[in-house]
């Protein structure tokens, strides 16, 4: 009960750093006061790493994605529709959707949700989530295969060939963004597969992240 009531007072929080960044009027009064409660403080979602169990984060996902995805529209020139899963390495464009970072890009129904995660990212550290890397191509997979060796995965079995993963810059993956990622991240669907944990059954890689239901669809391979 101590952690649901954490949550409760914890997203009026994300509400207002919302609604500020909405406000089209740059003076007023404090949001606080508009609000008329004692405002949390701003680290709250990085303190509900530490209070929130397993089923409160998800019914705090629920909450989240519900605001996110539909009153949110957090990727307005991206459609979110994919018709078919394609071909490994050649997508077509169709199904393609610009991510916020040039140049990379991933499936629609998978760049939705991550404009939405990065919008709380934003929220809670002020700026981008930080990417290396989107969807590839079989010839960028295997340019990127014969750099890295056996770190990168065959040309046709990178989920980055279907372009549902991500891969973020070590200064987001690690520390307190990285913190904050593990516990938000499957709020909209990502996560660091458990082949890419330390010890797992691939190498070892906290930069890669993917859309781990639309993954287990395809039941595509593991390395980066
Ligand atoms: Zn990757």
């Amino acid at each position: 009960m101590v952690a649901i009531a954490a949550t409760t007072i914890a997203y009026p929080a994300l509400e207002r750093t919302t609604a500020v960044e909405a406000a089209p009027v740059a003076a007023g009064p404090p949001v606080s006061e508009v609000l008329g409660a004692p405002a949390p403080e701003p680290t709250v979602p990085e303190s509900l790493a530490v209070t929130l169990d397993q089923v409160t984060i998800e019914r705090r996902g629920v909450e989240l994605v519900s605001r996110s995805l539909v009153t949110r529209d957090p990727a307005p020139k991206c459609s979110g529709v994919v018709t078919s899963p394609g071909h490994n390495g050649r997508l077509p464009a169709s199904v393609l959707c610009d991510l916020w970072q040039a140049p990379y890009q991933d499936r629609a129904d998978a760049v939705v949700t991550l404009f939405a995660l990065n919008d709380d990212f934003r929220a809670a550290f002020g700026r981008d989530l930080c990417l290396t890397s989107g969807y590839r191509t079989l010839e960028q997979q295997a340019a990127l295969r014969a750099a890295k060796g056996g770190l990168a995965a065959p040309p046709g079995t990178s989920n980055h060939g279907w372009g549902l993963a991500i891969d973020i810059c070590e200064s987001d993956y690690t520390g307190e963004r990285g913190r904050w990622l593990d516990e938000v991240g499957p709020v909209y669907g990502w996560a660091n597969p458990p082949w890419a944990h330390r010890g797992g059954a691939g190498p070892y890689e906290p930069w890669h992240w993917e859309f781990t239901d639309a993954v287990a669809a395809i039941d595509s391979g593991t390395g980066e």
